[in-house]
Parts: C-alpha cells; structure tokens; sequence
C-alpha cells in the first residue's frame, strides 16, 4: 500500500498494489481540489493537487478507465470533469501518434542527427550540458532540470516551461529536451512526450505555440520563483510549419487463434494483461525489458529500475520468466514449444520499434503473433484524429458505454 507519510514524489515500489494505493489516496481531490489547484507546481515535498500517478498508468499498473472509475465513484461526472479530461489527453496522444507512426520515427532519425551535429559543435554541446546539469543561470529552469533527475518526475506545468525555456529561451534543439526527458522521466512516453513537445514548439496546432511567462510561474510556483525581466523570451515563434503526415489507419488487429499453444509477452507498455485474456488458455509467460532502447543515449537508472519492477510485478501475478533483450524472445517460444504468442498491443514508440525484428523471427519461424487493444483505446482513439476537442466531445459517450453514467 502508499505509504502517505512519505512524499509522493517518491516511486519507490512499481506495483499494482502500490498503483491502487496510490489511487485511493488521491480519490478524495479528484474532483474540485483538482480542478482549481491542478496547475500549481508547488514544489516536489508538495503534490497534495496533482496525483503523480503517470508512472503507474503509462506503465498500465492502474488503468486509464480505472482511475476515470474512481472519479466518477467519488465525485460525479461534472466535479471529476477536468480530471477526467486529463486522464483522456494521455489516450487522446496514444491515438493520435497511433495513426501517424512516421511523426515517431521522423522524431528518432531526426534525434540522432541533432545529436551527431551538437557533439560536433563543442559551444552547442556546452550549453546542452549546462542546461541538463542545471546551470544556466535560470533559476526555474536549473531547479527543474535537477528535479527531473532527482526524482523522475516533473508537474505538467513545469515540463510545459521548462520546454518553453529550452527551446525559446535557450534555443536548444527540442529533440534533445525531448530526449532529456525521456531519458529521465519514469512515465517517459514516446506519444505523450513527443507530441507535447511539438505542441509547445508549435508544430502540432497551428498558430500555437506555448510561451512559458514569468508571471504565470511566479503565481503558479507560490512564489518559488520569479524570472527577471529578460530571463525568458518574450516571443515564441513557431519552430515550423504543422505539416502532419497523412493519417494511417489503426493497424487492424487479428483475432487470437483457438487450439494453439500459447504465450503471453509482457511489456512495460502493459502490465496488468491478465484482464484482457478473455479465458485464454496460456501455456507460459514472459515479459520483456525495453526502457533501455528509449533513447541511444542511457535512460536512467531510476526509469529502468522502474520498469524491471513493474515488469516482475506482473509476473507474479502471471507466473512466468523475464527476458533480457528482445533477442530472447524466439528462444523462449522454441524452449516452450509456444505456437503463438499474444501480447498487449504494443504502441508506437521504442517498444514497437524493437518488437518489429521479434515479430518478423517469428513469423519466419511459423510462430503466430496477435496483440490485443484495450476496448478504452478502441472507443477513443478513432476520435483522436485531429485536436483535442474532437475527443473531448466524446468523453460523455465514453462515459455512457462503460459506466454507464449520463454527464
Ligand atoms: C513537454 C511535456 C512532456 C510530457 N511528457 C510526458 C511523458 O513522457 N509521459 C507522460 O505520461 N506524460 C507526459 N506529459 C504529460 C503530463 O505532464 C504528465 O502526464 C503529468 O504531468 C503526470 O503527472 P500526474 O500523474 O501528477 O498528473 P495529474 O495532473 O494528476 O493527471 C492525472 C493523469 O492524467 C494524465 N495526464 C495529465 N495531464 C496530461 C497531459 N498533459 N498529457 C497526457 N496525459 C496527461 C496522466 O496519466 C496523469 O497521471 C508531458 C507534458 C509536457 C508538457
């Protein structure tokens, strides 16, 4: 269980148990608590009007309609509204990246190339290294950057200004604060993380960009900080054209076939795949490690520490085996005998990245493959074609069909 005398900025124990723990002490400011407050970064010894619980739903220890579930419960569909809503942004972002994969893999070869350019350029790869080491001489930006690497974990506001700062103020590569983040972020989410970059950058909406202003972080700090005149940029001009690639369909999924020997992969994308195995007979378990591909520079000991635990949580719960790389998947289907394996659907990002050579072995081997979509993503990701609000306009539909609740 959470234990509530300690900071909830700690993560220390990545299991469902602690997920739902963690649900409970939060339920009470769900609603108006988190309304009003939910956009005050008070400090990491003060997170009493967010939840923290990103770590726990990216890694699917609770579950997106899980925590909708509770809101509802504990608050009614309007004072739980905001919260809701936020709780859909993180499924609005899966969709959305979901039916434009190329904006990922522009996003990775892109990456390398300003990575490869900035270590060539000792003056860029100097101010690169203050600003992840916390010494630009920003207050804000230095506390966050070293907060980041502390604990794992950033208030949404606080990524939202510090983005602003690294790419309008700095003028550093968004790749490469992306990058950052993902490296050090324990809900780190190749969706979620590049495309509110992109947002901030303004290359997501047009005619958007998000300008991180001293008075907004002053007042939304408590007064922890207070940029001087000049700190900060004062414009914030968008780093290009929205130019989204077309949309691609939602890969279409093959139902799992009957009368074979089946495994269960599990990936940190998904560890409570126990509840969408419909009575599935399962003739041996494996979950697999990816944290370590979420960048080609080293992700942190914390995230990977994160994601182990996560993983062997699952396990227990599934009885199976950890893998160590993705090379081992093909033995461990061999040594079972499996002739088939299913696992939650893997999304687009490093995990689908490192599965498409796993999935090609296996088919080459005879060995079906077969994913299976969560029905909370079947319901909203077709809806998240294009901004938000088409999305939004569906959560009381969502509502509705699953808990049966009229806003
Ligand atoms: C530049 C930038 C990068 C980000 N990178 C990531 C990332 O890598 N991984 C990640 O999970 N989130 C990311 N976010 C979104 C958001 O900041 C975090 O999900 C949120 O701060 C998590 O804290 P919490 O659990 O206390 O949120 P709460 O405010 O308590 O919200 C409850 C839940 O709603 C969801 N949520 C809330 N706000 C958002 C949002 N803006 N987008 C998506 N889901 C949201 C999360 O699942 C969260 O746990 C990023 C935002 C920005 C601006």
């Amino acid at each position: 269980m959470s234990d509530q005398s300690s900071p909830a900025i700690r993560f220390s124990s990545a299991t469902r148990e602690e997920a739902l723990g963690r649900v409970d002490g939060f339920a009470h400011s769900m609603g108006s608590v988190y309304a009003r407050s939910r956009n005050d970064d008070l400090g990491p010894e003060d997170r009493h009007n967010v939840s923290c619980l990103s770590p726990y739903v990216r890694h699917r220890l609770v579950l997106e309609e899980e925590l909708v579930a509770r809101a509802l419960a504990d608050h009614g569909p309007q004072r739980a509204e905001k919260f809701i809503q936020e709780v859909v942004w993180r499924t609005y972002w899966k969709g959305w990246l979901e039916q434009r994969p190329s904006v990922w893999a522009d996003y990775t070869v892109s990456r390398s190339a300003v990575w490869d350019n900035v270590i060539q350029n000792k003056p860029l790869l100097a101010h690169y290294d203050k600003a992840i080491q916390g010494g630009t001489g920003i207050a804000c930006f230095d506390f966050w950057a070293n907060e980041l690497v502390a604990t794992n974990y950033l208030h949404n506001h606080a990524r939202m200004w510090f983005a602003s700062i690294w790419i309008f103020t700095l003028k550093l590569p968004w790749e490469l604060g992306a990058d950052f983040f993902l490296r050090h972020l324990i809900d780190g989410d190749a969706a979620s993380n590049t495309l509110s970059w992109r947002w901030v950058g303004g290359l997501h909406t047009a005619g958007k960009t998000y300008l991180a202003r001293a008075d907004n972080i002053e007042q939304c700090t408590g007064g922890r900080f207070s940029p001087k005149p000049g700190d900060l940029a004062d414009v914030a001009l968008p780093l290009g054209e929205v130019d989204h690639p077309a949309r691609t369909p939602i890969p279409h999924l093959l139902p799992v076939e009957k009368g074979l020997k089946t495994g269960l992969l599990i990936t940190a994308d998904d560890c409570t795949p126990e509840n969408i195995l419909d009575g599935l007979d399962v003739a041996s378990v494996a979950a697999l490690p990816l944290a370590d591909t979420r960048s080609e520079l080293d992700t942190a000991r914390a995230v990977t520490e994160f994601e182990h635990a996560a993983l062997t949580d699952a396990l227990s719960r599934n009885r199976g085996e950890m893998l160590k790389q993705p090379a081992d998947v093909l033995d461990w289907a061999k040594r079972n005998g499996l002739q088939q394996i299913v696992s939650p659907a893997i999304p687009v990002g490093w995990s689908r990245d490192a599965m498409a050579s796993v999935i090609a072995e296996l088919n080459d081997e005879g060995i079906v493959w077969r994913e299976i979509r969560r029905s909370w993503d079947d319901a909203i990701w077709p809806h998240a074609t294009a901004g938000f609000f088409k999305v939004k306009k569906q959560i009381p539909r969502v509502l509705e069909d699953f808990f049966d609740v009229k806003s």
